[in-house]
């Protein structure tokens, strides 16, 4: 009998300046959350080796978001289908193409992150990010449209959900894989660390309070936390038969 209980196996580790890759498999697929920045390509690919498999063995490739950082060696996989919200994708797309336009771009970037002057640092913030739209962004990277395959109206294969946490940007999808024990949380950019470590290098929330709601319900799922960027943690399950007891 095919084991349809989803496995997880950390490929890249997240950190302060670089995103989690995550692969989950069962018996009857392997899907790659996530595939990092570009002068990470060899690390994933030696990650995959070690693991006696090369990309034509993934058969689809899932983007929390199309931040920098989580999509740019999407192109190492031009065989596989390539999952993710098209909320995401057109704002992150319009989100660079905009910033990276000289004139204005200060103005054009409040449209998408219309609490930046609630930071203190809101143009060290901004200059970072046009900073990594410059040095990063590249759409050829991020694969062929044809293989993209829109989670608003594609389901995920069997044992994989989607909770989408749009307080980091529109259409960020955490997710959810069940194992058969405790679940599996990839929560990305939704959760980017265990303390809430604020030297991660990448954007301020598009939306704080949901920002702040998402982490939250990330937490009170329980069971195998993987942050967007830090290590893999446990979180206590709720207790759902606590009146039983
Ligand atoms: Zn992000």
């Amino acid at each position: 009998m095919v084991d349809t209980r989803w496995k997880v196996d950390v490929l890249l580790s997240g950190s302060w300046r670089g995103a989690a890759s995550v692969l989950l498999s069962n018996g009857r697929h392997r899907v790659l959350v996530d595939t990092g920045l570009p002068h990470e390509a060899h690390q994933l690919m030696s990650a995959l080796k070690a693991r006696g498999l090369q990309p034509t063995d993934i058969g689809m490739v899932v983007n929390t978001h199309f931040h920098v950082d989580h999509v740019l060696n999407n192109g190492l996989f031009p065989s596989s289908l390539i999952y993710a919200t098209q909320q995401s994708y057109d704002w992150c797309r319009s989100l660079y193409a905009d910033i990276l336009n000289e004139d204005g771009w200060e103005k054009v970037a409040l449209k998408y992150y219309p609490e930046t002057h609630d930071y203190d640092k809101s143009a060290a913030n901004m200059g970072k990010l046009r900073k990594f739209a410059l040095r990063w962004w590249d759409v050829k990277r991020l694969g062929k449209l044809s293989q993209f395959r829109w989670l608003e109206t594609q389901p995920l294969p069997d044992g994989l959900e989607c909770l989408i946490t749009w307080g980091h940007v529109p259409g960020h999808a955490s997710i959810i894989a069940h194992s058969g024990e405790e679940p599996i949380v990839i929560a990305a950019d939704a959760l980017l660390s265990h303390a809430g470590d604020d030297r991660v290098l990448t954007m301020i929330p598009f939306n704080r309070a949901q920002y702040d709601r998402d982490r939250a319900r990330i937490l009170a799922f329980g069971g195998h936390i993987i942050p967007g960027h830090d290590q893999a943690f446990d979180s206590p399950l709720p207790a759902a038969d606590a009146n039983l007891r």
